[in-house]
Parts: C-alpha cells; sequence; structure tokens
C-alpha cells in the first residue's frame, strides 16, 4: 500500500511551521475524530492518517527524516498499523492519550458521573534505560495505598467505642431533598452516606478506617516500550469510598538518554567520527549496535553527514513484529595535535590538489561559482 505524502494529507506547504502544522492537524483531528463520526470508516482512516503524519511533521527528528528518506526514514507501521484504538495492545489502550489530552482537554474517557466513588488512578513515573526499555525487564515499584486499620479494624472509631448512628439521616445514609417538583435522594451530607459518625476516632488512622502503607508491585515491562507509553495495572490504583471499585495504576515510561544512540520510535539513531583518510579511501568501521558491535563497509569518496542505514538493527516495536532500522551518522573529524612531519605531508598533499580545483572537491568548486555568481548580480 503506498502511502500518501505526510504534507499533503495535513494539506500544508513543505515549510510550514510547527505551528501550521499543529492548527491543520487540529482542524483535521476536530472534524474526523471517531467520536464525532461514529461507524464511519471513512473518518477513521482520515482520522489516523492525519494523526499519523502529525506525530512525524510535530517532531522535528522524524520530519527531517521523512524528509531525506520519505516514508522508509519513518516507519510507522506499528502506529498506524491494524492496532488502532483502545484494546489492541492490552495494557496500551491508552497510547492516544497524549494527543487527546492536548486537543480535548483532560485525559482518558469515562463517561460523565462514572466515577462517582470509584478510587483514584494513580500514576507512576518509571525511569527506565534504553537497553531496558528495548529488552523488557521487571521492576519492583513501591507505591503508597491505603490499608484497612488494624486498631480500629476499618470503623475509624477509637478501641471501645463504635461509630454512632447518624442523627441527620437515621442511619440511612440517604436524605431527600425536594427541588421544585422533584424528590431527589442524595448521599448524606453529614455521613458521607455511611450511616454512621465518629465521635470518638481511633488514633492510628485519624478516623479514617484506613491508614497509608508502602506497597511493592512487580511490574514485568514488555520488551520495545517508549517513552510516554503507559502500562495499565487494573486494580492497583486507590481504593475507592463506600466500597467502591479501587482505582486502576497507570506505569508512564520515561527512558533516559543515551549516551550514543537516540531513538525515533522504532528506529536507532547514532553519530560515528570517520577520520578523512578513511572518509576518502573507504574502509571498515565498527558500530555500536544494542546487540553488539557490528562491521560498517564505508565507501570511498564518503562525505560527512552520511547516513547508513542498518535494516533491523533498531528497536522491535512493542505493539507489532516490526523491527526498526539503525541510521549510523558518519562524521568526518578533522585531525588535531598535527606534528611538523605530518603537516608537511598534507601541505605537499594539498599542493598535488592545488589547481584542480572541481576535480578533487567538486562540491568546494560549486559553491564558489556560486558565491562567484552572488557578487556578480549583487
Ligand atoms: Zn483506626
Ligand atoms: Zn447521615
Amino acid at each position: 500500500m503506498s502511502k500518501k505524502d505526510y504534507y499533503e494529507v495535513l494539506s500544508v506547504s513543505r515549510n510550514a511551521s510547527e505551528a501550521e502544522i499543529k492548527k491543520a492537524y487540529r482542524r483535521l483531528a476536530m472534524k474526523h475524530h471517531p467520536d464525532r463520526n461514529p461507524d464511519d470508516k471513512e473518518a477513521e482512516e482520515s482520522f489516523k492518517e492525519a494523526k499519523e503524519a502529525y506525530e512525524i511533521l510535530s517532531d522535528e527528528r522524524k520530519r527531517a527524516a521523512y524528509d531525506q528518506f520519505g516514508h522508509a526514514g519513518v516507519d510507522t507501521s506499528a502506529a498506524g498499523g491494524p492496532g488502532y484504538g483502545a484494546g489492541a495492545g492490552g495494557n496500551f489502550s491508552d497510547i492516544f492519550g497524549d494527543v487527546f489530552g492536548d486537543i480535548f482537554g483532560g485525559g482518558g474517557g469515562g463517561g460523565p458521573g462514572s466515577r462517582a466513588s470509584r478510587g483514584s488512578d494513580l500514576r507512576y513515573n518509571l525511569d527506565l534505560s534504553l537497553e531496558e526499555a528495548v529488552k523488557g525487564t521487571t521492576v519492583k515499584i513501591k507505591i503508597p495505598t491505603y490499608k484497612t486499620c488494624n486498631t480500629c479494624s476499618g470503623s475509624g472509631a477509637k478501641k471501645g467505642t463504635k461509630p454512632q448512628t447518624c442523627a441527620t439521616c437515621g442511619g440511612h445514609g440517604q436524605v431527600r431533598m425536594q427541588q421544585g417538583f422533584f424528590s431527589l435522594q442524595q448521599a448524606c451530607p453529614k455521613c458521607q452516606g455511611k450511616g454512621t459518625v465518629v465521635t470518638d476516632p481511633c488514633k492510628t488512622c485519624h478516623g479514617q478506617g484506613r491508614v497509608k502503607e508502602q506497597k511493592t508491585l512487580s511490574v514485568k515491562i514488555p520488551p520495545g516500550v517508549d517513552n510516554g507509553d503507559r502500562i495499565r495495572l487494573s486494580g492497583e490504583g486507590e481504593s475507592g469510598g463506600m466500597g467502591g471499585p479501587t482505582g486502576d495504576l497507570y506505569v508512564q515510561i520515561n527512558v533516559r538518554e543515551h549516551s550514543i544512540f537516540t531513538r525515533d520510535d522504532n528506529n536507532l539513531f547514532c553519530e560515528v567520527p570517520i577520520n578523512f583518510v578513511t572518509a576518502a579511501l573507504g574502509g571498515e568501521l565498527d558500530v555500536p549496535t544494542l546487540d553488539g558491535r557490528v562491521k560498517l563497509k564505508i565507501p570511498h569518496e564518503t562525505q560527512t553527514g552520511r547516513m547508513f542505514r542498518m535494516r533491523g538493527k533498531g528497536i522491535k516495536s512493542v505493539r507489532s513484529s516490526i523491527v526498526g532500522d539503525l541510521f549510523c551518522k558518519v562524521v568526518v573529524e578533522t585531525p588535531v595535535r598535527l606534528t611538523p612531519k605530518q603537516k608537511e605531508l598534507l601541505n605537499e598533499l594539498e599542493g598535488t590538489m592545488s589547481g584542480t580545483a572541481g576535480h578533487h572537491s567538486p562540491k568546494t568548486h560549486s559553491w564558489l561559482d556560486g558565491v562567484k555568481k552572488f557578487f556578480e548580480e549583487l
């Protein structure tokens, strides 16, 4: 399937500013959002397309890679594949959180009022090294949690006393309120619906009936997770009031910077310095990958900044079987601390090339031509 050009998808020019891109995306996302177009396959497609285009073009590095290599430079098949929507990746139903949060205000779904007495969701920020994120790991995390107070067995009343029946609601926990024609039933404001009030609170829990505690959880991190991914641990959030359901715990992944690699989706990028002799004559380099060193053949006459792509040496996607590539950018290094002898040799080399400009340095030559033309037309 050939993909549409990202700039065309967003109807922006190739040199559109960040703000223009964002604006274009918002407009399309609002128009095609699945919530606004239920059961409309076409809208869903358009939404996905716009989202993918935005993800690439809003990211300076991804955009540069896209500009240089086209779709091949930004492998998005993981994000744009069949895994669209909630539930596709089990734990990763929140992949869209950020974009929605940005546009529609407030993260996460949940209908109005549906969480009245549900415990709060908790978020845990987890720092991982790139290697851990790529290979997966199991981490033990400590989270604060509430458990029933042992002293009062959860009643909240001081030892030897009991919670008293609430006088306001007569122990029903509910009160009727007259509002115009309607009679509404509400939770009792005095006892918050419990039907009882604590007059002599337990010293351990200060009448709360529960105490804070550290809980240790073992969290399995699947291989391939990236910055901003969230893993939901169902039922590991705060306990709900009044026997309501417990909230969830979201483990938010933050991948620390790596000394050699930068990551972009499933692709890895690194810079490899080479000396100018290897650049000119060609040779072989040892380049690092996450699975150890591999040989990279450098062809002769390699210019600085040239990008070499090593297929399949990137990261395996957490959502599919796709494996990204490793991009090595070679940077020609100017030699330093030369001895007089070395300088002499370089001068000698320079001498053999002078007068033949354009032959050995085509770029310099055409650049000089451009400069000349510039001044002539001035
Ligand atoms: Zn207590
Ligand atoms: Zn009451």
